[in-house]
């Protein structure tokens, strides 16, 4: 089986981290719009770090759900896989199956990974997993401040991670796409979801509520991803 799973914030809620668009956390109470830019960054760097680092602070302590851990099972079970995500929480890379994890090259994160901080000048980059210091972090390497490593709003796709995604795309259909927990507001997840899929290519959604995938997909599962993906993951593995 060649599968391809996309996911988004939704997957993550039921571990306690808030959505973009959800009720209450720091997406609302910080207005993610107007700091998750470059320019916010530019104008007022300790604020957009202090808001990074809480966001940290709540991933550290929240633990994979019920969904991450399928998805680590349909890893193991697949002939080929990719996990496409969105998220830049670290759950899916936490997540366990029989005590396996998605590797590396089975993983590509879109849109960056909050753990990562990286120079806003030069190619010099950390993993900030276990502390944090305070305030604006100098680079080691050419003391221009350092930001947190993740695609902002106006900001382009990392073009090694598009590679990664494109390729696999582009290789050979999927006998199935399994998008789970996200609004599917960039036209590239749709684009990939489509393209992997193929003319006659499954596309498997999960997600309370509509989406602009919601008139490609073949399946359609309104329920929360903690409940229905470990059950569409063993309907895989039984039925290809
Ligand atoms: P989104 O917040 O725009 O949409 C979340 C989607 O999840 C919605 O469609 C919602 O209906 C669905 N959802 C809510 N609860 C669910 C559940 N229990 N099970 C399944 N689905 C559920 O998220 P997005 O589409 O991923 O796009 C938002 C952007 O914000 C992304 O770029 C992402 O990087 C970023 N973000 C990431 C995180 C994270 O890393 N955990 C959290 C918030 C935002
Ligand atoms: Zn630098």
């Amino acid at each position: 089986m060649r599968v391809l799973v996309i996911t988004g914030a939704g997957i993550s809620a039921e571990s306690g981290i808030p959505t973009f668009r959800g009720a209450g956390g720091l997406w609302r109470t910080f207005n993610a719009a107007a700091l998750a830019t470059p320019e916010a960054f530019q104008n007022d760097p300790e604020t957009v770090w202090t808001w990074y680092r809480e966001r940290r602070a709540g991933v550290r302590t929240a633990v994979p759900n019920a969904a991450h851990n399928a998805i680590v099972k349909l890893a193991s079970h697949a002939r080929e896989f990719l996990l496409l995500t969105q998220n830049v929480d670290d759950l899916h890379s936490r997540a366990r199956w029989n005590g396996s994890s998605v590797t590396p090259d089975q993983l590509v994160q879109i849109h960056g990974d909050l753990f990562v901080t990286r120079c806003s000048r030069c190619t010099c980059s950390r993993r900030d997993e276990n502390g944090d210091g305070t305030g604006v972090p100098a680079c080691p390497c050419c003391g221009a401040p350092m930001r947190p490593g993740v695609v902002w709003f106006g900001e382009g796709l990392d073009p090694h991670s598009v590679a990664r995604a494109e390729r696999f795309v582009g290789d050979a259909r999927a006998d199935a796409v399994l998008v789970a927990g996200t609004t599917a507001a960039f036209p590239y997840i749709i684009d990939w979801a489509r393209r992997a899929a193929g003319s006659s290519g499954r596309i498997i959604e999960i997600n309370p509520d509509e989406t602009q995938l919601s008139r490609f997909a073949t399946t359609v599962i309104r329920e929360p991803a903690a409940i229905a993906v470990p059950r569409i993951v063993d309907d895989l593995i039984a039925n290809g």
